[in-house]
């Protein structure tokens, strides 16, 4: 997956909630300043972000916070997770000076953080285990083609060929992210709220959907996100799991509905445009109910905003 983010311009392939709505990175930068509040105002922050494709959610977060939480803004140090040189470049553009790049959550410094991640976890690769008679083998590429071979992994019963993905790259982030102490982790992304059997893996190329072994390296390659590993993963080193709360209930709690409406009042030309966009990310038939909010956090720590109601 991560040759595509290399070579690739992925936007080509699909759109993303900061692409759409300028209130969304707006309303995650004001939920960080509070997370912050909650946190005793630690000075300095690291302020994380994970995959940031373009830099837009952090850009509007930026300017949200520069505004409304000053003290905040001050104390918070940009770091951004992104692996795709190219990307890092476009962020560079968007965003300025004042950000340092990593290339994993490993080389963030140490200290308390707060971290955002929307569709980053989709991202990374899964394991494929089908089952089999009274087991499971692993499904692996060879010659671009699936094969299968035998594995030990313990996965329950399940109806024969049913399909278990398992992410394991998503669950060392964050047990690295918890095992730090002092980390509040907001993910947002696609995926079903219960684990469950089911193959999730597709890919997009200009658009469409295509086989995901056809063009590796040219075709956006991604998994739903299994929300419930991921906060067991957090549970797993004693850290704190709030949701996964359906995205539209979370963003209408932070209030992305009015901040929408204030858009389109101060830009009447493109008022329709700001609503319109605002449904897209709150409406249940759109993005509101299939793309989830979880929040993983250091147990001592205040629940964060949105999942207190
Ligand atoms: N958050 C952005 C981009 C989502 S696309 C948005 O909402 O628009 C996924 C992002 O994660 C890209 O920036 C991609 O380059 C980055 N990425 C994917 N796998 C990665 C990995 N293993 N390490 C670091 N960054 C990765």
């Amino acid at each position: 997956m991560a040759a595509y983010y290399a070579r690739q311009d992925p936007y080509g392939d699909f759109v993303t909630a900061p692409e759409i709505s300028q209130a969304f990175g707006e309303c995650l930068g004001v939920w960080s300043a509070v997370v912050w509040e909650g946190m005793g105002r630690p000075d300095p922050l690291v302020w994380a972000e994970l995959g940031p494709g373009r830099g837009t959610l952090m850009s509007d977060a930026r300017r949200a916070v520069a505004q409304v939480a000053p003290d905040f803004a001050r104390a918070a140090r940009v770091h951004l997770v992104e692996a795709s040189a190219r990307l890092r470049a476009e962020q560079a553009a968007r965003l300025g000076g004042d950000v340092t790049w990593r290339d994993g959550v490993a080389g963030l410094p140490a200290g308390p953080a707060v971290v955002l991640a929307n569709e980053f976890f989709d991202a990374l690769p899964v394991r494929q285990f089908v089952r089999r008679g009274a087991g499971w083998v692993e499904r692996f590429v060879a010659d671009g083609v699936f094969v299968e071979r035998g594995s030990e992994v313990a996965l329950g019963d399940a109806p024969e060929g049913a399909v278990r993905e398992v992410g394991e790259a998503g669950a060392d982030v964050v047990r690295a992210l918890m095992r730090r102490g002092g980390c509040v982790a907001l993910m947002l992304d696609y995926g079903p709220a219960e684990s469950g059997v089911g193959e999730s893996l597709q890919a997009m190329r200009g658009g469409e959907a295509v086989d995901p072994l056809v063009a590796p390296g040219d075709a956006d390659v991604t998994a739903h996100v299994d929300f419930a590993a991921l906060a067991e993963a957090a549970r797993g080193v004693g850290a704190a799991a709030h949701g996964p709360l359906p995205q539209g209930v979370f963003l209408q709690r932070l209030g992305l509905a009015s901040r929408a409406a204030m858009l389109a009042r101060a830009d009447p030309a493109g008022a329709g445009r700001q609503l319109a966009a605002a449904q897209r990310l709150l409406a249940p038939e759109a993005m509101g109910r299939l793309f989830k909010a979880l929040a993983l956090c250091d147990a001592a720590l205040p629940t964060p905003p949105g999942f207190d109601a």
